[in-house]
């Protein structure tokens, strides 16, 4: 076989090469660790290496192709996980001091099945700590950086899941999506971010921040990568009630489903919006004509409650994550600021563990749960949050997917954004509304912005949302955009020591 750039390979490419034997498992994860070690100076997408892990891994594989035996559909391919899922053997702290010294003794149901599947996990990528955030800078740890630009942020809170894909140091990541933690720093590096559906796969071990929004999700080169990874994580776990029990169809062969007259929603009213950059605005009036060229139709729709969407939001994902996060004690897992009484040891534990924007999130949560407070807030967010839901379900009435910007601006400078936390949470205005809906989305590479004396180009996505459990829907309108388009191949120029 002709020499081949092992770390430019899509997840489908490697899997064959490893599985008709023209590539070896541990060849694969060597030329990935050797482009880790060249990138992560200055990317630092990864918390944790897991070095040997991932060698006996791939060895693993190789040795089962040795005997005879059939290899899983991820054989030999080298993942990153977002440090936000449980991993046997391997550290896990959510990006947060409070777990640091924990190592899980189980594996949560992503790490399993995607080891079952044969995937090496190569380690376990940078975030904000519980996933709050849209820059990865809220962290105790060394904040990962965009690999188009290393002075600007991958956005958050998967940023480490999304600069390890941009980068190259690993073949497709794991993240976590809550308000859309991996769809907008997908779009701020230039990668695939796909959110499936409320309960369309599992979240047991993946440690929880908003139950009732959470969801896990692929961040991959290409749109068939993601379908590819959907397929092994999605389905039914009696490990979590809240996953549903519904078939899983092919997502790959979805890919290449060309519905006839799919018709792509456009809410107009959104794009109306003070903070949207010009670059983006254009990229997405490009990508609709990339769709109306393939033979869909563009609909105007309305979303009457969108507007709320952030703040209804933002009481509800505050008040889960103040008691989810409830159970950080000092006692059950990782860091203890041990002292002579158990509730000084609790505050010690707190103090020390969690960083200000946890805390913050945690006294909002609180504030909104009080029995004095709770009806107006937490009670009132809770038929706003039925609302926007009514308002996607009459959307779909008129149309098969949904399309907008995926974050209003790209990528912006490290720094400039995290002394202003209502901006920061601005930036989520069209990924939110789906994880209050339960809706499946995802943001497809849409280009560059133009280089400026202000600004380097920078990647700009675009995002679909399909109903509940419509992945093969939003899947095909996905792959008929890449098949049309050159953006998703376009590499960051990151530099190579
Ligand atoms: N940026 C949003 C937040 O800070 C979303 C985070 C997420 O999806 N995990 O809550």
């Amino acid at each position: 076989m002709e020499p081949v750039d092992i770390v430019a390979l899509t997840v489908r490419e490697l899997a064959t090469h490893v599985r008709d034997g023209s590539l070896r498992a541990t060849d694969v994860l060597a030329a990935f660790e050797s482009r880790a070690d060249a990138t992560e100076p200055a990317v630092q997408a990864y918390l944790v290496r897991a070095r040997s892990q991932a060698a006996a891994a791939a060895e693993a594989v190789d040795a089962a192709r040795a005997q005879g035996r059939t290899l899983g559909p991820l054989g030999g391919v080298p993942l990153g996980l977002k440090d936000i899922f449980v991993t046997e053997g391997l550290s896990t702290r959510c990006g947060s001091r409070i777990l640091e010294g924990w190592i899980p003794p189980y594996d949560g149901t992503h790490a399993k099945r995607l080891r079952d599947a044969g995937a090496v996990i190569m380690g376990k990528l940078a975030m904000d700590e519980f996933a709050m955030g849209s820059s990865s800078e809220n962290t105790p740890y060394p904040a990962a950086k965009n690999p188009w630009a290393i002075d600007h942020v991958p956005g958050g809170s998967s940023g480490g899941s999304a600069a390890a894909v941009a980068a190259g140091s690993c073949a497709a990541s794991l993240g976590s999506d809550t308000g859309g933690s991996i769809r907008q720093p997908a779009s701020f590096c230039g990668v695939v971010g796909l959110k499936p559906s409320y309960g369309r796969v599992s979240r047991h071990g993946m440690i929880a921040f908003a139950s009732s929004l959470d969801q896990a999700g692929p961040l991959t080169r290409d749109v068939r990568d993601a379908a590819t990874l959907l397929q092994v994580l999605a389905g039914p776990d009696p490990h979590d009630a809240t996953c549903l029990d519904a078939p899983v169809p092919d997502y790959v062969q979805a890919c290449d489903l060309r519905p006839k007259g799919l018709r792509v929603g456009v809410h107009r009213e959104a794009l109306v919006h003070d903070g949207l950059d010009p670059a983006v605005a254009r990229a997405f009036e490009q990508a609709l004509e990339v769709w109306r060229d393939a033979g869909a139709t563009l609909v105007d729709i309305e979303l009457p409650h969108a507007r709320h969407a952030v703040a209804t939001y933002y009481v509800l994902c505050t008040a889960e994550a103040a008691s989810n996060l409830a159970r950080y004690d000092g006692i059950r897992y990782g860091h203890r600021e041990a002292r002579s009484s158990l509730r000084e040891t609790y505050e010690a534990t707190r103090e020390v563990g969690l960083s200000a924007e946890v805390k913050r999130r945690i006294l909002l949560g609180t504030f909104v749960l009080r029995k004095d407070s709770y009806a107006a807030y937490y009670g009132q967010a809770q038929k706003v949050r039925r609302l926007i839901t009514q308002d996607y379900e009459a959307a779909f009435g008129r149309c098969d997917v949904l399309a907008s910007p995926t974050s209003p601006v790209p990528g912006f400078r490290c720094g400039e954004r995290n002394h202003d936390p209502l901006t920061m949470y601005l930036s989520d205005v069209f990924t939110i509304g789906a994880n209050l809906a339960g809706l499946a989305g995802i943001s497809l590479p849409a280009g560059l912005s133009p280089a400026t004396a202000e600004r380097p180009a920078l990647p700009i996505g675009v995002q679909l949302l399909a109903p509940s459990l419509a992945e093969p829907t939003l899947l095909a309108a996905a792959s008929m955009f890449e098949d049309a388009t050159t953006h998703h191949q376009l590499r960051p120029p990151v530099e190579v020591a």
